[in-house]
């Protein structure tokens, strides 16, 4: 079995980064990650380094400590602060994508392995190395069996590792979201309420809430089947999604057919504006609902709270103000807003 086939399960060949100023042990190099079916890409200091993993993103990097220009040592640790940097870039993207927010892939991090083959063997070498990230290290001359076998091992677990990653990343998905409309589900809900109370209290901004509830929805699966119900939960959910802010809002199924919008830097009249137009939009859907007592078509109501976080007071305070405004915004005769105001005073 070649050395491939036994890891790769995207049947590409990995691609190995060769950093060594000498070209000759490059050359030696390449000719036998070559005969093991690696692709292999060359660099002959550290600088080029950083700029070749930046282009073609290898599987592993194979790094020579002492190199003109920039250094193993110094090469490694700004391997290491890049994947850093690409994990943010891809936490920031992701944000303004997905209504999980930051803390689904906070564990997604790039470690392509780092393996420092040098003639340096004294310790303070060794410790450098892998205090400066390095994965594994290995001396010249180079032993090439062992080099064959250590390669297959660190590809082998970045493989398995990515997976886990994947699995991990997965599993966190399912745990946050709603499986009926894809929303944040009521866990993250709690979570992104928490984290924008603390945030907000700490720049004394304020924060709104909006609680809505479909109205006279059991009437709605009565007369339609709950299939059909379904299917309006989802449109509705739909709704308020593209109505709230992309990067900051968090639109949650709160439970049942009622849903619930955090929006973090947000005051009363801003919390309002987003408020008419979720109410307008679910208007708009012109979905029938011959079994309601107001409409004919589907309607919402909408309860909405604003509040400037304390460390006195505490989450569940916005939920209870926003839940009461919708409790009135139903008693008034459904489909309208009411605003909570009295923790505004
Ligand atoms: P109101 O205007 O006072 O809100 O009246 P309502 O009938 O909407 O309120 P109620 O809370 O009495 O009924 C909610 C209904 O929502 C009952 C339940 O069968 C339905 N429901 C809750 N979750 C789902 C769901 O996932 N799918 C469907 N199809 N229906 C659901
Ligand atoms: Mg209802
Ligand atoms: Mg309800």
């Amino acid at each position: 079995m070649s050395a491939i086939s036994s890891f790769s399960v995207s049947k590409k060949p990995p691609v190995i980064l060769v950093a060594d100023d000498n070209k000759t042990i490059r050359l030696l190099l390449r000719e036998a990650m070559e005969k093991e079916g690696y692709r292999v890409v060359e660099a002959a200091d550290g600088k080029q380094c950083l700029d070749t993993y930046k282009i073609v993103k290898p599987d592993i990097v194979l790094l020579d400590a002492i190199m003109p220009v920039m250094d193993g040592f110094t090469c490694c640790k700004e391997l290491l602060q890049m994947a850093r940097n690409n994990l943010m870039t891809a936490l920031d993207n992701l944000d303004t994508e997905s209504p999980l927010g930051n803390n689904v892939i906070s564990n997604l991090w790039e470690r392509t392995p780092i393996l420092m083959i040098t003639s340096l063997d004294d310790q303070d070498s060794v410790n450098r190395a892998f205090d400066a990230g390095a994965t594994d290290y290995l001396t010249k001359p180079i032993h090439w069996a062992v080099l064959r076998q250590r390669l297959r091992k660190l590809l082998q677990q970045a493989q398995v590792y990515k997976q886990l990653e994947a699995a991990n990343l997965a599993l966190q998905h399912l745990a946050n979201v709603d499986g009926l409309t894809g929303l944040a589900n009521r866990r993250r809900f709690d979570y992104y309420l928490n984290t924008q109370w603390i945030n907000s209290a700490q720049a004394k901004c304020p924060l709104s809430l909006i609680l809505c509830d479909v109205d006279f929805f059991k009437f709605y699966n009565d007369e339609y089947g709950h299939p059909a119900g379904d299917i309006c939960i989802c449109k509705v959910g739909s709704v308020l999604n593209d109505n709230a802010r992309k990067n900051q809002d968090l639109v949650a199924r709160y439970g049942g057919e009622e849903f619930a919008v955090i929006m973090p830097d947000t005051d009363v009249s801003g919390a309002f504006y987003v408020a008419t137009r979720m109410r307008t939009g679910i208007s708009n859907l012109q979905i029938s609902h011959s079994a309601s007592m107001i409409s004919q078509y589907v309607t919402m109501s909408i309860g909405v709270a604003t509040m400037t976080p304390t460390w006195e007071s505490s989450p569940s305070d916005l939920i209870m103000a926003a839940d009461q405004a919708l409790y009135q915004a139903k008693k008034q005769g459904r489909n309208r807003i009411v605003q909570n105001l009295l923790l505004h005073e």
